[in-house]
């Protein structure tokens, strides 16, 4: 894909470069558009890929703008960054067009020049120029482990890295929807652009996806959730006593979440994810039937490339017309976007 990207600032290209290599580093062609002596500062790294490139039909532009300089022509789908000036003066947004993408500045950061969610510049290019079958939608979506704890210092939980999860709030926001994502305990560098509930335990997990079930259009239940808890947090941390060779932890059931909403539903479209080892399509189709749900998505950990952690998924879909669809191996987010287009087709669906 071709880029231009603008640098409409008064020397602030230092602010502008995370962007810049992100765009170099995914292989798009980028123009860069700068006042000369900004140019000048540009790493050697980035001179040679940027300097000199005139595209001849770039899709997308991305503007870097400071309230000084006039804005620019919108002729072209555009993702624009505005930066807080340093001034105490509120500088208000300006009226924009559709094709105008507007990422604020970091909301909690009130000093100096601040710029918003750069590192998210990939998706905003890509939700620019996708098309947009979740329009107006409101999808939630749970991802990661939940970790239940034993005492202060141990805890239950599982693999779940919570790629799969941010993937599909990623590709629910680039297909036009607006997105709540309620994650577990992960390493993972979420968005700033998605509205992220963090949670730990099943309990607050469910406690945040009842909160906001209601005002939503479709759930897509990607977490690991632990099946049970501890029956009882010890304060304390406990005590491994002399001569004791077992020691038996008494577990009880938690909320089963997927299966609440289903009896809470009004307008929902619920979607679960199911990860089985043997028999998966039968297994899967009890669940999708227990759950009330309109499709699952089923993934065999033990498929090369599949396993929890992986860049890359492998799937077969369930819908609950008994449809079975099965899709090559993908990476996660290529993957997400192909399950928001299926939804968006299995909602008109009879
Ligand atoms: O654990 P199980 O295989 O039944 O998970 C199937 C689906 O149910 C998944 O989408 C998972 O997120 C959801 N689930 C849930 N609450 C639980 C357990 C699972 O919502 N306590």
């Amino acid at each position: 894909m071709e880029i231009l990207v603008k640098d409409l600032t008064q020397n602030r290209l230092a602010l502008v470069l995370p962007a810049l290599e992100q765009l170099v580093a995914q292989g798009w062609k980028v123009q860069l558009e700068s006042r000369a002596e900004s140019k000048g500062c540009l790493p050697t790294t980035l001179e040679d890929e940027l300097q000199n490139q005139t595209l001849a039909h770039p899709k997308v532009q991305v503007v870097f703008w400071d309230f000084t300089s006039p804005l620019p022509s919108f002729s072209r789908p555009t993702v624009l960054f505005p930066l807080k000036p340093p001034q105490k003066a509120k500088q208000q947004r300006p009226d924009l067009p559709a094709n105008c993408l507007w990422v604020p500045f970091h909301s909690q950061k009130s000093w100096g020049h601040q710029i918003g969610d750069v590192a998210s510049l990939v998706d905003f290019v890509r939700y620019l120029t996708h098309d947009k079958p979740l329009r107006g939608k409101k999808v939630l979506i749970t991802g990661g482990p939940t970790v239940e704890d034993i005492d202060p210092v141990r805890f239950i939980t599982n693999r779940s890295s919570g790629k799969m999860g941010l993937a599909l709030a990623r590709a629910a926001f680039i297909a036009g929807a607006e997105v709540t994502l309620v994650l577990g305990p992960v390493a993972l560098q979420v968005p700033e652009y998605l509205n992220r509930v963090s949670v730990r335990s099943a309990q607050q997990m469910a406690q945040a996806v009842f909160q906001h079930f209601a005002e939503s259009d479709i759930y897509i239940g990607a977490a690991a959730v632990a099946d049970f808890k501890p029956r009882t947090l010890h304060v304390n941390k406990i005590k491994k006593e002399q001569g004791k060779q077992s020691w038996s932890l008494e577990l009880e059931r938690t909320t089963d979440i997927l299966a609440e909403l289903h009896q809470r539903r009004t307008h929902q479209m619920l979607v679960g994810f199911s990860v089985e080892t043997e028999n998966e399509i039968e297994h899967s189709r009890k669940k999708l039937q227990k759950k009330g749900l309109d499709c699952i998505i089923i993934n065999n950990p033990k498929h090369p490339g599949a396993a929890f952690g992986q860049e890359t998924n492998k799937v077969t879909i369930l819908d609950k017309f008994g449809k079975v669809h099965t899709w090559p191996l993908m990476n996660k987010l290529e993957l997400s976007l192909k399950i928001m287009k299926f939804l968006s087709t299995l909602q008109g669906a009879k």
